[in-house]
């Protein structure tokens, strides 16, 4: 059952209270009434309430919502908090901890996985476009190779803790309101390892790692863009305790092109072609990735006007085919003109008339529509 009561007054906080305000409260309160610990009779439902009036204040969006419309704004939610995205375990770890419960393994003792590494990698167009293969140096921590990790001198070992007879934990009764309890931490003498190492390995000076640069060849596949992470699995730190290595992640950044842009899977290219190629027609080299390709520009072709090189754009990268090569036409008018030709234009000016007429949607309009999608 959701309680009805409010969320600050369950907390016993102002409004205004901040994040650390609220959290202290949490735990003095979740101290309390943790039903372990506590003796009153409703101590279980207080604790519940004590957890959903946590989980929406301590979530700054959760929180907003709450301030703004009560329970109603929470939804589906209906107030339960959100455990999925909430890191209770070192609270309750402190709670109990601090009460002498076991909580089984201590923190140091876990298997960890290894630290995430991530890497930018600087492609030029074409590389994007076509793929690499590509060496990259990653300088990571990795398992000692004088000691393999034990952290102990090649021909000497690590040795029980005494402290701890090898444990990782010591117990020791202390008084408190609730009367004598027992409390137990981590072994101050081994960290909770429940080992010492007389001798210390000397390549790594007991941590049972070493600072490496390696060199990785990686195939970067046709079709990455700006952005693309490729992870390649178990090449990042080692994990501890017999835990699984991390990833290293390389993400990728394209250079500019001079000419080519990229949309997508499409290569755009701006083509400059003069009045006489446009109101004649001719036949024109233009780039693409692939090399030069002939494109036919049919008599009055005007500015705005695309032609489309099919397949001549980025491999896809997760599915076969490539995009395409949009070529954009732009019609120089020349700033310029030599004797001959401001003479001639003279006389095509005669031929034309002066009438400027309104114009009706055209090729940019339909270009700026088409690429403004
Ligand atoms: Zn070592
Ligand atoms: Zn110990």
């Amino acid at each position: 059952m959701p309680t009805s009561r409010d969320y600050y007054d369950i907390l016993g906080v102002p409004r205004n209270a901040s994040t650390e305000d609220i959290k202290s409260a949490f735990r003095k309160l979740a101290r309390q009434y943790h039903p372990d610990v506590s003796k009153e009779p409703d101590a279980e439902e207080k604790f519940k309430e004590i957890n959903e009036a946590y989980g929406v204040l301590s979530d700054p969006e959760k929180r907003r919502r709450y301030d703004q419309f009560g329970r109603a704004g929470l939804g589906d939610m209906n107030g339960m908090p959100d455990y999925a995205t909430m890191d209770f375990s070192d609270i309750f770890e402190e709670i109990l901890g601090g009460f002498g419960f076991d909580f089984g393994t201590s923190r140091a003792r876990r298997p960890r996985r290894g630290r995430d590494l991530q890497m930018q990698v600087v492609l030029t167009f074409e590389e994007a476009v076509f793929g690499v293969e590509k060496t990259v140096e990653v300088t990571r921590n990795e398992v000692c190779s004088a000691c393999r990790g034990s952290g102990a001198e090649p021909g000497t070992s690590p040795q029980r803790c005494s402290t701890c007879g090898g444990r990782g934990e010591v117990r020791q009764v202390r008084q408190t309101i609730f009367g004598s309890m027992m409390q137990s931490g981590p072994c101050p003498t081994c960290g909770g390892r429940g080992e010492v190492i007389p001798t210390p390995c000397r390549t790594c000076r007991g941590s049972g790692l070493e600072r490496k640069t390696v060199r990785k060849t990686v195939a970067i596949p046709a079709g990455v863009d700006t952005g693309t992470q490729i992870r390649l699995p178990g090449e990042g730190e080692p994990g501890t305790l017999g835990g699984p290595q991390g990833n290293l992640y390389l993400v990728i950044s394209v250079q500019p092109h001079p000419f080519f842009k990229r949309r997508d899977n499409d290569i755009i290219l701006n083509l400059d072609i003069n009045v006489a190629q446009a109101a004649l027609g001719a036949e024109i080299e233009v780039p693409t990735v692939d090399g030069k390709e002939t494109l036919k520009i049919p008599p009055g072709t005007q500015p705005g006007k695309v032609f489309i090189l099919k397949g001549r754009g980025v491999p896809y990268l997760r599915r076969s085919g490539r995009g395409d090569q949009l070529v954009i036409i732009n019609v120089e008018i020349p700033t310029r003109l030599t004797k001959e030709q401001r003479e001639l234009f003279q006389k095509l000016a005669a031929t034309l008339g002066d009438t400027p007429k309104p114009k009706e949607k055209g090729f940019l309009d339909w270009l700026n529509e088409m690429l403004n999608q």
